[in-house]
């Protein structure tokens, strides 16, 4: 159908003394063709239908803006336009169209400037196309070839990663794929005057304009005098962020802040609480041990609360990076102090009954970008270093970046400072 559409509205771009030809045998007409492709230039299409053939007319869906109020002024009647909106539901439910967004209408080239298409782009990428015919209505998804340009920045940070970035018209987007990449390793809330960066990553590209950026391919941070350098690399199918040694940049979590306990109460928006007698949410793990069995910090990082309250009673906080915090409750005693650096697996209390408690145990609560969620529920792949089998391709891999990020700023002209 599609296809025969196109066909027709080649034919109606041909001039008229081409079209006379239908009437000579076969012979004459592939003679007059050929002169044909001299004498017209080649037919642009977009969408699958050919741009030339009409009048179209390009522009954004404006607030309450509803598909029949642009098709009623392109001349289709509104019976064709319910049809329309009912037979083609299953493709693309027009109450989706959202204010913004790009669409055109594909109009007659003629007196009358009907609209034959209406074409709506949801985003950069994707587009329906709407046919409408005098008595049939159709319509089909499409989406425009994205292609991947690799690209770099670099700059020195003066104020914050995220507004060096932004100063410098490279999508602020970097700066959060940057901070989740090191994660682990900068703490972004610390960053020195000074501090800069290289990066190599992708950027989008449709119709030959950038739409954002793609993934990282390389990075090197450089904190407080030192380089950290980030490699992507594959293996088993799983792409991941490794070092200069091929150690992972991420590190995962221990499972559990005890090493022998049981899980007396789950994480639940809902529950029934022993002690008040009523119900109310329960933002954290209950883990069942006896009293004074030793409390682990589930991953590197700081000690940003060590105290005691009513409810909580002797608390610890960890902060472990950007994003996620943990803390620890009703300890019988506390083993660190504000300020602390602490490792995975670092004793930093001891199970307790302290504050609102019925007997010995830890509530933990999981804080992740300062909500707190069921750590069970999350997904933390593990942190695994570059393969034995793997080894040779990461360094030949990893040579090839190095060697890509040190030209970075050199030969550049994106200067981001
Ligand atoms: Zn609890």
């Amino acid at each position: 159908m599609r296809h025969i559409a196109i066909t027709v509205m080649l034919l109606a771009v041909l001039s008229i003394s081409v079209s006379s030809l239908f009437s000579f045998d076969n012979g004459q007409q592939a003679q007059a063709a050929e002169v044909q492709v001299e004498t017209i230039p080649e037919p642009i299409y977009e969408f699958g239908l050919c741009v030339d053939s009409f009048k179209v007319v390009t522009a954004k869906i404006k607030p309450n803006q509803f598909l029949a109020d642009i098709l009623l002024k392109h001349h289709i009647p509104y019976p064709i336009i319910d049809k329309l909106v009912r037979e083609t539901k299953e493709i693309f439910d027009v109450r989706k169209i959202r204010s913004g967004n790009t669409y055109h209408v594909f109009c007659s080239n003629d007196s009358l400037e009907k609209a034959n298409y209406f074409v709506y782009q949801p985003n950069l990428v994707d587009y329906i196309v709407f046919e409408i015919g005098d008595s049939t209505v159709s319509a089909y998804k499409g989406a425009k070839e994205v292609t991947i340009r690799e690209k770099t920045a670099y700059g020195t940070i003066n104020s914050s990663l995220y507004q060096t970035l932004a100063d410098a018209n490279v999508s602020p987007k970097l700066a959060v794929e940057l901070s989740n990449i090191y994660a682990w390793t900068i703490d972004f809330y610390r960053i020195q005057k000074g501090d800069g960066f290289k990066v190599v990553y992708e950027e989008r590209v449709v119709d030959g304009e950038a739409i954002g950026i793609g993934k990282i391919i390389a990075a090197n941070f450089s904190h407080w005098g030192e380089d950290y350098y980030a490699y992507s690399f594959a293996q088993n199918g799983q792409e991941d962020y490794f070092d200069e040694e091929g150690n992972s940049l991420r590190k995962a979590f221990l499972k559990a802040p005890l090493k022998f306990s049981r899980i007396s109460s789950r994480f639940t928006l809902k529950r029934y609480h022993p002690v008040q007698k009523r119900n109310k949410p329960h933002y954290g793990t209950d883990y069942a041990a006896p009293k004074g069995t030793p409390i682990m910090a589930v991953g590197d990082g700081v000690i940003i609360a060590s105290s005691y309250s009513k409810y909580n009673g002797n608390f610890v906080k960890v902060k472990h990076n950007s994003t996620v915090t943990t803390q620890y409750l009703h300890m019988n005693k506390r083993n660190c102090k504000v300020g602390d650096r602490v490792r995975q697996g670092d004793i930093i209390g001891y199970v307790g009954s302290t504050g609102l408690a019925t007997g010995p145990h830890v509530c933990f609560r999981f804080w992740k970008n300062g909500k707190q969620v069921d750590h069970l529920k999350e997904k933390f792949p593990p942190s695994l270093p570059i393969e034995k089998q793997f080894k040779a391709d990461y360094r030949k891999q990893k040579i090839e970046l190095k060697n890509k990020l040190d030209l970075v700023g050199k030969e550049n002209k994106e200067v981001i400072s």
